[in-house]
């Protein structure tokens, strides 16, 4: 467990994350604008009456959001409810220009019910991380501070684009439940897990650099085997792991260092300082907002029926967790491999073409990816899209056929794994072609002939009768030695299997 050192005891973490994730369509939630929001939009030409709140513009709820949180509901094992509504969540902001936000009410069900998904714990076990609820809201517009020296400006592109909350659970009446995430890489593997889902249903992009995925992050501590939860604080906005895994720890240092001295921990809501790696009060409690959420009257109820949550289930491709089990119940991969390569769904793509369903090759295509591959990002195209590169100067972009192609071959024996390493760093250094080109361009080939390797081996012992001597006294060590002089003569071009074979055979 991650525990925090303390002056008289050791402290444990309690972290709840309210997730917010852009939801890909055309257009917003409740307008028929375009949904396709970017920064370098000009700023309001995305922005219709609906958005703006003209007066008598009513809203309109897009069925493909509702449709996009379903299956993301789908994707994290919750109950879909039947019957939610939406309220208005009422504040003053200019960039919110209705005066209140639409969302679903904090105390009734929303879309998407309880559910969870299952993340690698710091224990290297699989761990489940229970979520409280999904609900679908508006996002509200963008203030710009640097467009004019005196004014602030508002930008309405984002106001009504569709955004999903993820929301995890604590089982505040059950402490002993622990399925909540309990240290900072739990959060980023939480976060990390919520983004893969999200892209690999086509629910959203995810994407913290482009704000397409947002968190609060609610940060509590106490003493380890304290059976209650004590004082939470907030911090909102986060937009990338490191500054969430940062604000965490230091959070949790604040709370920490506060109870050491004999003081209390408030239920404020922190402001995070990326320069500084700190937290501090952006608003108290005494300060909280009540929002006076009321369900909104221009807006019909929301039904689901079980039809409708059957056929979305049918167009559900495998998710990330499901991947991850095929590559270990399938492949015979270890846990950690299985990770790593379920890390995006890009990555697992990628494995998944150059493998292309034989199993012999889901080991070597594991091995070179992971430690070959993920040390070289430049020449990894992951998202797979970049197939042939005219430009000589570009990096050579390594493609799931390179690495199909290196294994065959060196299940073959065309070549052995020594001469596999040196046709990969010819590739990093630019060579083009396929790999048997390489491969005769270099003259590489194994040497699989017994009859050559029998000489090269017999010359070998003959020119070392000392460490012959030594090998048949005992010391069997010195079996590399041979292996080594005999792959030297033969430039490498040896089969190392068949070499050390006929070795052990002459050595007796
Ligand atoms: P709010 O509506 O004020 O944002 P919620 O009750 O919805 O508060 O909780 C927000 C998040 O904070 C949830 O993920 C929840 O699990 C988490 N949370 C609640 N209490 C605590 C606590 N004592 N310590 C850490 N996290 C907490
Ligand atoms: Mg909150």
């Amino acid at each position: 467990m991650f525990t925090i050192k303390g002056k008289t005891t050791d402290w444990e973490l309690v972290i709840g994350l309210e997730t917010h994730i852009e939801v890909l369509s055309n257009s917003k939630i409740f307008s028929g604008a375009s949904a396709n929001y970017n920064p370098t939009i000009a700023p309001n030409t995305q922005a219709c009456m609906v958005d703006v709140a003209m007066p008598g513009m009513l809203p309109v709820l897009n069925k493909y959001c509702v449709e996009q949180a379903i299956k993301f509901g789908l994707g994290i094992n919750a109950e879909i409810s039947r019957h939610s509504r939406f309220a208005r969540k009422q504040y003053f902001y200019p960039d919110l220009p209705q005066g209140y936000q639409i969302s679903q009410p904090a105390e009734e069900p929303p879309v998407v019910g309880r559910g969870y998904v299952e993340i690698m714990g710091d224990d290297g076990n699989p761990k489940k991380i229970f979520i409280e609820r999904a609900h679908l809201e508006q996002d509200a517009g963008k203030l710009k501070h640097d467009m004019h020296p005196t004014k602030s400006m508002a930008d309405y592109n984002r106001t009504g684009v569709t955004l999903l909350e993820i929301v995890t659970f604590l089982d505040i009446k059950n402490p002993e439940n622990n399925s909540y995430i309990t240290s900072p890489d739990e959060a980023e593997r939480y976060l990390r897990e919520i983004r893969e889902i999200a892209r690999a249903l086509g629910v959203s992009k995810a994407n913290m650099e482009e704000g397409s995925m947002r968190a609060d992050v609610n940060v509590s501590v106490r003493p380890v085997g304290e059976k209650t939860f004590r004082t939470r604080t907030e911090t909102k906005n986060m937009v990338s792991f490191k500054f969430i895994k940062s604000a965490i720890e230091y959070e949790a240092r604040r709370q920490i260092e506060i109870y050491e001295n004999g003081g209390t921990v408030s239920q404020d809501t922190m402001r995070y300082s990326q320069s500084e790696g700190t937290t501090s009060v952006l608003r108290s409690k005494e300060d909280a907002l009540d929002y006076r959420y009321f369900p909104d009257p221009d807006l019909l109820e929301l039904e689901i029926t079980d039809d409708e949550i059957e056929r979305i289930r049918k167009t559900m491709p495998e998710l990330p967790s499901a991947t991850r089990a095929r590559y270990i119940n399938e492949y015979g991969l270890s846990e950690y491999d299985a990770n790593r390569l379920t890390e995006t769904v890009d990555i697992s793509h990628w494995y998944d073409a150059a493998v292309d369903g034989k199993s012999a090759r889901a080991k070597p295509v594991a091995n070179w990816m992971i430690s070959e591959l993920f040390a070289h990002p430049e020449n990894f195209d992951i998202t797979n899209e970049i197939k042939e590169n005219d430009d000589p100067d570009a990096p050579r972009i390594i493609t799931p056929e390179n690495i199909s192609e290196l294994v065959d071959m060196i299940a073959s024996n065309e070549i052995n794994g020594k001469q596999a390493k040196e046709i990969f760093i010819k590739m990093l250094d630019g060579e083009r072609g396929t790999i048997h080109e390489i491969a005769d361009k270099y003259g590489m080939k194994q040497i699989t002939d017994t009859g050559a390797i029998e000489s090269a081996v017999d010359e070998v012992i003959k020119n070392n009768p000392s460490q012959v001597e030594q090998y048949k006294s005992g010391k069997v060590g010195l079996l590399g030695f041979f292996i080594g002089n005999v792959m030297k003569a033969t430039h490498g071009q040896a089969n190392p299997a068949m070499v050390s074979d006929l070795l052990k055979q002459k050595l007796g």
